[in-house]
């Protein structure tokens, strides 16, 4: 049956989803990904910047088609030790610190130790503080710390622990697959558009349908800082189609359930061609969808056409809700974005 692997493409998710890694520290994240690209038969290679490329059976020599996705999130550093033994923080990737405030958090040591804490605001207890003062306080990086769940009061307890400045910081995603088929969770951004690619990837193979064109699946590793996709992109691409997240809120088409075409981002418009191909095949599959304007955003796709990638670039993927902060889409967006990613790759 050609139809999405619900369960494949949840348990991937869910699995990715446990997985840190914070821009930067992708390697695990990167592994997981190639464990399954291998189960599924295909043959991968990783960039000098530690990307992954995997390749998909093709019926002729032509230029490529390269799908895009991203695994690196938002996550933190370690900036300094403080005299208390805390930590602060320097932000990986764009997002608002009030987003993390109450997070649990985990510090990778150099040695692959993990010591987990809680991010709270430096004036946190009402009791010490009163609600006038604490009213005041906006959070941002200065006046947020990570309070250790180990015993240490002195900036060299927190030393002795390992933690040193530079260690890798990712947040709990506390992810949860709801009844209704929701998925809640840090992240989702963008390991809902891997598990789509990689859901496409396993349909296509599981129903024997092979790509028009030869098709590159590459999953960056640092798009939330600017650059994923900068470097990397196969030479014979001339069409790059970015799987990455449509925020959903006020002012957008987007949904939590249809695939979104984004027409336009803080980059421009996405190539009009692939858009109109976009479209028609959401139409002929009647898959929901909604073309969308990104006003504050950015992708790998943007990231390519500024390093002067000479390529048609597109943006689809699966709708959702706060993005960048505790995220929320259903799996329907996910699978709708995997059905319009195999009808562009089969297309005639
Ligand atoms: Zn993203």
């Amino acid at each position: 049956m050609s139809t999405p692997n619900t369960d494949f493409i949840r348990d991937f998710l869910l699995e990715l989803l446990q997985t840190p890694s914070p821009t930067g520290n992708t390697d695990v994240a990167i592994e997981l990904v190639e464990k399954y690209c291998a189960q599924l038969g295909l043959e991968t290679y990783r960039t000098p910047k530690r990307s992954l490329v995997a390749k998909l059976p093709s019926q002729k020599n032509a230029p490529a088609i390269t799908v895009a996705s991203h695994v690196d999130t938002l996550g933190a550093m370690v900036r300094e030790i403080k005299g208390n033994g805390r930590l602060k923080l320097t932000m990986l990737g764009g997002y608002l610190p009030a987003s993390v405030v109450g997070e649990y958090c985990t510090i990778e040591t150099a040695s692959g130790k993990t010591v987990s804490g809680t991010v709270l605001l430096t004036q946190q207890s009402v009791h010490i503080h009163g609600k006038a003062e604490m009213n005041k306080l906006g959070a941002n990086m200065d006046n947020l710390e990570v309070r250790l769940d180990a015993r240490t009061t002195s900036e060299e307890e927190t030393k002795e622990l390992g933690i040193a400045v530079g260690d890798f910081v990712s947040w709990d995603t506390r992810t949860q697959y709801t009844e209704a088929g929701f998925i809640k969770s840090r992240h989702l951004d963008n390991k809902a558009g891997v598990a789509a690619s990689l859901g496409a990837a396993e349909m296509m193979i599981r129903s024997q349908q092979t790509a028009t064109q030869p098709t590159y699946l590459y999953f960056s590793n640092y798009e939330e800082v600017g650059h994923g996709a900068a470097a990397g992109i196969p030479a014979d691409t001339e069409e790059l189609l970015v799987i990455d997240m449509a925020p959903v809120g006020s002012g957008q088409s987007s949904d939590e359930f249809g695939v979104s075409i984004c027409v336009k981002d803080s980059g421009g418009p996405y190539d009009l061609h692939m858009k109109q191909k976009l479209v028609k095949l959401a139409e002929a599959k009647e898959l929901p969808y909604n073309l969308d304007v990104y006003v504050h955003y950015g992708s790998d796709g943007t990231a390519a056409l500024f390093a002067g990638v000479d390529a048609r670039v597109g943006l689809i993927g699966p709708g959702i809700d706060a993005s960048h902060a505790y995220e929320r889409t259903h799996l329907d967006s996910i699978l709708n974005s995997v059905e319009l990613i195999v009808a562009y790759l089969t297309q005639t």
